[in-house]
């Protein structure tokens, strides 16, 4: 494992392999009863322990994060105070799971949320705590047993959570981590037959595995995927805002999140303008050391990485403006805008990078049209100063989630997930309990 900033080794972990893995479900299988029995007052306070724990050790964790993924400290901090939060949250929504009655001839009907059993979690290294954290919490709160399997690259944090959860009082075997390939320790989770669910965040390309694997087993299956948005800029919005907002919507995290805007679609009559604000805004973008708390954008995840993002930028592409990037160690990639259409490979495929298309619109049905001509529908962002257009647009897109006159949309109360190839399932909100239990009817004759 290395330190994307400067190549140096940070650690070297024993690999698990299918036989650890069928240890790891045997545990989490054995935990389950215990768990689920677990009175719900007692789960809810277990949890918030270790949203205490998480706090206490924010800043080992945004360490540990910073230099795993090369992340800015000051996002790695961020992140991390998002995970506790999640797990303040799932303490308090333990309770508030609720089940129905329903009106039936000749007696009463029933709901409730029964814990699904033993999940596997599978989790990219792009944000390695925070999206665990997005699947333990849901999945803890309603009583089920894990086995959590953190990306190749990025497992220091997860394994510091498992500690943390068993300081916590967590029971032993509820809460299990293994270091591993996703080709075999992930594709056993997949395929083993007492394994229930599959969590997955990750690629589209895997994600068609996951759910081909699960097949075999009926296993429910959330997929959390790619995304290819578009920040969508028309005429009468205040550009400036938007034009210096939009390079952290893009470039946060290196370009490496699932919900980069990463198509910049502007409106014909003001395109030259808003690029003139966008170049300068994006030149305003802090590459550099990740220990430095003024930094704001740090190197991609590794070598190989760097060479995918940089096979985007073929003679032919059109560069807007291409950033400074640390000279030396380290798998830097400056910040990068082109001028594309949405045919364009970059304008297509998820770069998953700090590069962003700019690409230009007629008018309202134009914007609607190229916004979703994408296989993608995670996220977005709709830029206007009319209220009834932001309302139709919003409600035009096939996207999971989005955002007017802002880039932010991520929140721990509200749900997060995609529609067509990025993905199915939410996660976050109380949405992400149904993902995580399922709904049994009885039916109660009183008859006499
Ligand atoms: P990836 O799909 O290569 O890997 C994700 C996880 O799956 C890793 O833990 C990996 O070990 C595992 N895996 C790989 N092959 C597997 C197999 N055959 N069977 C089971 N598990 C396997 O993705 P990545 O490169 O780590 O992350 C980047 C991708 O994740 C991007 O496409 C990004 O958009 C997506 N992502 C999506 C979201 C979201 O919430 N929608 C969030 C973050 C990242």
């Amino acid at each position: 494992m290395l330190n994307p900033a400067t190549e140096e080794p940070i650690a070297e972990l024993e690999q698990a392999g299918v036989e650890e893995t069928d240890a790891a479900v045997a545990r989490a299988r054995e935990a389950l009863p215990g768990w689920r029995r677990v009175a719900p007052a007692d789960r809810a306070r277990l949890l918030r322990r270790l949203a205490t724990l998480v706090e206490e050790h924010a800043e080992e964790l945004s360490l540990i994060e910073s230099q795993n993924v090369g992340k800015p400290i000051s996002g790695a901090r961020g992140e991390v105070g998002m995970v506790a939060q999640v797990f303040h949250f799932y303490a308090g929504a333990v309770d508030k799971h609720y089940g129905q009655t329903i009106p039936v001839a000749g007696g009463v009907a029933a709901t409730f949320r029964e814990p699904l059993g033993v999940v596997g979690l599978i989790v990219p290294w792009n944000f390695p705590l925070n999206i665990t954290s997005w699947k333990v919490g849901p999945a803890l709160a309603c009583g089920n047993t894990i086995v959590l399997k953190p990306a190749e690259l990025t497992p220091l944090s997860a394994l510091r959570l498992g500690e943390l959860a068993l300081d916590a009082g967590i029971p032993d075997g509820v809460f299990n981590v293994l270091v591993g390939k996703g080709s075999l320790v992930g594709q056993r989770l997949i395929e083993h037959p007492d394994v229930a669910k599959i969590g997955f965040t990750g690629s589209t390309e895997v994600g068609r595995k996951v759910m081909q694997g699960a097949a075999g087993t009926i296993k429910r299956v959330t997929l959390e995927l790619g995304g290819k948005s578009a920040n969508v800029i028309f005429a009468d919005a205040d550009l400036e805002k938007a034009a210096t907002a939009a390079p952290y919507a893009v470039f946060d995290n290196a370009g490496q999140d699932c919900c980069a805007r990463s198509r910049i679609l502007v409106q014909k009559q003001v395109y030259d303008q808003f690029l003139d604000y966008l170049i300068e805004a994006t030149r305003g973008v802090k590459v550099g050391d990740p220990r430095d708390e003024a930094t704001e954008m740090g190197p991609l995840i590794s070598a190989q990485h760097r060479e995918t993002v940089a096979s985007f930028l073929t003679d032919d592409v059109h560069l807007a403006f291409r950033g400074e990037a640390p000279e030396g160690p380290g798998f830097w990639f400056p910040c990068t805008l082109v001028e594309a259409t949405n045919d364009d490979r970059v304008a297509r495929e998820e770069v998953f990078g700090p590069v962003a298309a700019i690409i230009p619109f007629d008018d309202e049905a134009d914007a609607v049209r190229i916004a979703n001509d994408t296989p993608y529908g995670l996220s977005g962002s709709i830029w206007t100063r009319d209220g009834a257009r932001a309302l139709r647009v919003t409600r035009a897109l096939d996207v999971g989630v989005l955002s007017v006159n802002s880039n932010s949309s991520v929140r721990v109360s509200t749900p997060f997930g995609g529609f067509k190839q990025s993905g199915f399932g939410r996660e976050l909100g109380m949405q992400a309990l149904d993902g995580y239990s399922e709904v049994k009817n009885v039916f109660i004759s009183t008859d006499g």
